[in-house]
């Protein structure tokens, strides 16, 4: 298999997450759940970090809440190998807790690397601690969080990409009342994974 010199790097970045103790979460490290997708696509998905079950299966979106993100890219006619799939905090955060100031410090550059190296023109965080990274890193005000949920499915322009903010899947295992608004919003997806499939303005 030929590997190109993005994979070579994301590779070599992989291996070093993996290995890394920075904080003291790697203590409930037992898989390595490593970004997957595609690497040279054009939108970044962030989600906050690794549930019980990835840190299990070592892989993405494999608990409650990864069946119903693929309901939700099934809905939206996206599959997940068309994105760059990632978490914001690399292990897992114990019974879904915030990271704390230090577990964000600690961990946040290697989403940096990523998002330098991968260079997405689309970035999409998923809940409210992936959207805050984005929008500190952007350098857009933050809103009280309480009024985060006014933005996602709204596109907000960033200074090195566009940002299109999802709410986190996890937020219907919460509250099922939310599944429309969030069936619409991840409808959208459609036309930013695939822009070339869509219909141009003056063929309607
Ligand atoms: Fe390292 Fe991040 Fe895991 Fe902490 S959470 S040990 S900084 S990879």
């Amino acid at each position: 298999m030929i590997m190109d010199s993005r994979q070579k790097i994301l590779e070599e970045l992989y291996r070093s997450v993996c290995a890394c103790r920075a904080c003291d979460l790697h203590t409930w490290r037992q898989q390595c759940v490593l970004p997957e997708g595609d690497l040279h696509a054009h939108v970044m998905m962030i989600a906050q970090a690794p549930g019980r079950e990835e840190n299990q299966s070592g892989r993405m979106f494999t608990g409650p809440s990864g069946k119903i993100f693929d309901r939700l890219l099934e809905g939206a006619g996206v599959k997940r190998q068309d994105l760059y799939l990632t978490n914001l905090i690399k292990c897992m955060l114990p019974k879904a807790r915030r990271p704390s100031r230090s577990q964000w410090d600690a961990c946040t550059p290697w989403l940096e690397q990523e998002i330098k190296i991968l260079q997405p023109r689309i970035v999409v965080p998923l809940g409210f601690q992936a959207l805050k990274f984005i929008l500190i890193r952007e350098k857009l005000p933050r809103p009280p969080k309480k009024e985060y949920r006014y933005l996602f499915g709204k596109y907000l322009p960033g200074k090195d990409f566009m940002i299109y903010p999802l709410r986190h899947p996890t937020a219907l295992l919460f509250d099922p009342g939310k599944e429309e608004i969030m069936s619409r919003n991840y409808a959208e997806l459609k036309k930013i994974v695939y822009p070339a499939q869509q219909p141009r303005e003056r063929d309607h």
